[in-house]
């Protein structure tokens, strides 16, 4: 057996109060690959916690029969902060109490620090093992002060140490789809197909934002883009949105959990002979730029009627909802909401009363939206 656990204290927020970021390890560094995994990043997102409980109880098994080639550690849960915000009773997860900032924003970025070492030597052919060495050591000259600071980096700095990444997410109500850049269409693709998501959303390695998994790519893909690294021998990382909030359960964690450990077998982390095997069945996801990602908001207070669900194709000018003011002259009235997409509704509202500007849909088509600004991460709303 080879299983460990770490325990990364944050700094204390409060007299009396220690928060502690849980990893769980599995396997040893080797020639294998290496892969983390979390989930809850918004800490109001609950299926990825109950998939990697899945996940944990087949890797120990895994790690039992010796079947675990490379490094697999695990964050149970990634935001302990979040997960403490409550107010009235509901977790409120997605932003931090401090300062209103996105907890899935604003992560350190290596872009830069890697192209400025790459400058100094140019054309120098790099191992993967000299790439997450450089990273490792960039990232641990950062400093945090604030615990929500200090969660990031711990994060980042366990995180890049790795090959893989997979930062576990969902939406409102939706279907499962996947985040990742560009220049990983393949192994998007493959991950996208393995977990059952229709829909693969590619962005820039130097995208905006600052999103959890933009550490990994945005410092894989300046290499990447330098021609030092293959695609295939580069870093991967993805955001797997894994369906809806609501959508929890025993059924659809344990085959999640069966899915990721299919993609790890894919990638060699795990060995052939004991871990599930990849079907070819599985189904292709569609690609779309993130460019093609709108958000269209709502255009007035009241109760929200879907006429279209996630998956289903949208057209531009096709009623995708309505909103029934109930404070209009008459009863049951309807303000449409149009579709400025050809392409795929992915998410909608799950709580039915909204007001003006908020998301009513994402909707997403190949061509890139008017007013969009290139290589920003969608709406933080
Ligand atoms: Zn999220």
């Amino acid at each position: 057996m080879t299983y460990r656990r770490l325990d990364i204290r944050l700094p204390s927020p409060a007299p009396g109060v220690q928060l502690t970021i849980l990893a769980h390890q599995f396997g040893n560094r080797s020639n294998a690959r290496s892969v983390y995994l979390h989930a809850g990043l918004h800490a109001d997102e609950h299926p990825g916690l109950l998939v990697l409980q899945h996940l944990l109880e087949k890797l120990l098994q895994l790690d039992a029969a010796g079947a675990i080639d490379g490094l697999v550690t695990v964050v149970p849960y990634a935001n302990p902060i979040g997960m403490s915000q409550r107010l009235f009773g509901a977790v409120v997860g997605r932003f931090d109490f401090e300062n209103g900032e996105n907890f899935n924003r604003n992560f350190p970025r290596l872009d830069q620090q890697v192209a400025a070492y790459l400058a100094e030597a140019p054309d120098r052919a790099m191992s993967p093992h000299e790439c997450r060495s450089l990273f490792t050591d960039l990232l641990a000259r950062a400093t945090a002060t604030s615990p929500s600071q200090a969660l990031k980096l711990e994060l980042a700095k366990l995180a890049i140490e790795h090959d893989i990444v997979l930062d576990l997410h969902c939406d409102t109500d939706c279907i499962a789809h996947v985040y990742a850049s560009e220049l990983q269409i393949d192994r998007a693709t493959l991950l996208a197909g393995i977990m059952g998501a229709p829909v693969a959303m590619l962005e820039p390695h130097q995208a905006g934002g600052g999103a959890f998994d933009q550490v990994h790519s945005s410092a894989w893909g300046t290499v990447q883009a330098a021609g030092l690294l293959s695609a295939r021998d580069s870093g991967f990382s993805a955001t797997v949105e894994l369906r809806g909030q609501a959508d929890v359960s025993d059924e659809l964690a344990a085959a999640d959990a069966a899915n990721l450990l299919r993609f790890l077998e894919s990638e060699r982390v795990l060995t052939a002979e004991t871990s599930p095997t990849l079907r070819v069945a599985d189904q292709l996801a569609k690609v779309f730029p993130l460019d093609g990602a709108s958000h269209v908001p709502c255009p007035c207070a009241g109760v929200i009627v879907y006429r279209k669900a996630p998956g289903d194709q949208v057209s531009v000018g096709e009623v995708i909802a309505e909103v029934v003011p109930l404070d209009g002259c008459g009863f049951n009235q309807r303000v449409p909401i149009i579709s400025t997409v050809d392409g795929l509704m992915i998410v909608r509202q799950l709580k039915k009363l909204v007001r003006p500007g908020e998301r009513a849909a994402l909707l997403v088509g190949k061509r890139p939206v008017r007013d969009r600004h290139a290589g920003s991460l969608l709406l933080d709303f």
